[in-house]
């Protein structure tokens, strides 16, 4: 069996839960093969949890500085161990950096790129859902090395523990001068809430929610389901909620098994990022607002009457 590359995504102590859909999805390929990025030592922390999901080598590509630099490492890395195992495809997920990662892979080797799948079967076809989920794509690379980005939440991760190998590989030097430097650190998470792309409950909020303050109503519901908190562009840009949460075409890509939408309407660029979402429930004061006709359960209403409401019989039913 060739082996299929896979990027690992980790805080440096964790694995992400999106790398063991990776892994889950790259066994209809070929034998998995991990590639962590990071300080000395990282690679030896994540083994056991990978090789339990089916990885059978684990790259180190490990440095000093891999946390200082954005893109650079992770594509050095990755083109470092395309040239020694020649694998059938490199996987990455679909997260703002993944997907930078791998344009920048795919245009180095002169591979093919496929983005934001949501399945990829065993000749290497990945199905897109493009235009908001107005038609499905199945596309195939047919020039050069194939690097697919998976999106988070579209495989469910199975445990398959094999032994795994462990390997190194030499990264270059940095280039300080091409490559984009980390000047801060991302924001920490709010509280205990999982990761927007890892969790399986998403409420997002809207320009409905109206301010800053009435995210507390969205808050209150995600912390009572155990969710992530997400948010429309529109509530992004007016200051109600930091970037990082946006949920959409120029935002994160989820798909959760619940994904909650309040005060949302529903343009076509939210859906592009929430729409393989497994249930839709959508609440909003406009009958005609056309997230409605998406949703799995549309709910007619004032989201500050709603919201709490169902927060309120969550936790009941959860005491
Ligand atoms: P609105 O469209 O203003 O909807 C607000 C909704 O709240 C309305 O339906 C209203 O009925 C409802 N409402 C108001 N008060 C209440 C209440 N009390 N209770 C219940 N309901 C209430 N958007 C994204 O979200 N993500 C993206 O990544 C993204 N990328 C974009 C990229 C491009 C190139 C472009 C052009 C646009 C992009 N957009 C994106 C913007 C997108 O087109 C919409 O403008 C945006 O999604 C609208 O956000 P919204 O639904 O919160 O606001």
């Amino acid at each position: 069996m060739p082996d299929v590359l896979v990027l690992v995504d980790h805080d440096g102590e964790r694995v992400h839960k999106c790398t063991y859909e990776l892994l889950t999805a790259a066994r209809r390929l070929g034998d998995p093969a991990a590639v962590v990025v990071g300080t000395p030592g990282t690679a030896a922390r994540l083994e056991e949890p990978l090789a339990r999901h089916g990885a059978t080598s684990v790259y180190a590509a490990e440095s000093t500085e891999a946390d200082e630099f954005l893109a650079t490492p992770a594509v050095d890395a990755l083109e470092l161990a395309v040239r020694e195992v020649s694998p059938a495809a490199v996987l990455v997920s679909a997260t703002t950096d993944g997907k930078e990662v791998a344009g920048r892979l795919a245009a180095r080797l002169d591979g093919g790129l496929l983005i934001d799948a949501v399945d990829v079967d065993s000749c290497g076809v990945a199905t897109q859902v493009v235009f908001g989920g107005s038609y499905t794509v199945r596309s195939q690379v047919t020039h050069g090395l194939p690097v697919i980005t998976l999106r988070p939440g579209s495989f469910e991760p199975e445990e398959r523990p094999v032994e795994a190998r462990a390997r190194q590989l030499a990264l270059p030097p940095v280039d300080r001068v091409a490559s984009a430097r980390v000047t801060a650190r991302r924001a920490a998470l709010a509280g205990d809430r999982p990761e927007l792309t890892e969790a399986t409950v998403v409420v997002s909020g809207g320009r409905g929610v109206g301010g800053a303050d009435g995210f507390k109503v969205v808050e209150q519901l995600a912390d009572a389901l155990g969710g992530a908190v997400g948010a429309s562009r529109a509530a992004v840009d007016a200051g109600y909620y930091p970037h990082q949460y946006q949920v959409g075409q120029t935002g994160k890509s989820v798909s959760p098994q619940l994904y909650i939408a309040l005060g949302i309407s529903g343009a076509i660029q939210h859906l592009a990022g929430m729409q393989t979402s497994k249930t839709i429930l959508a609440v909003n004061k406009d009958p005609e607002a056309p997230i409605l006709g998406l949703a799995d359960y549309a709910v007619v209403g004032d989201l500050f009457a709603v919201a709490p409401q169902l927060a309120q019989e969550v936790a009941a039913r959860r005491a």
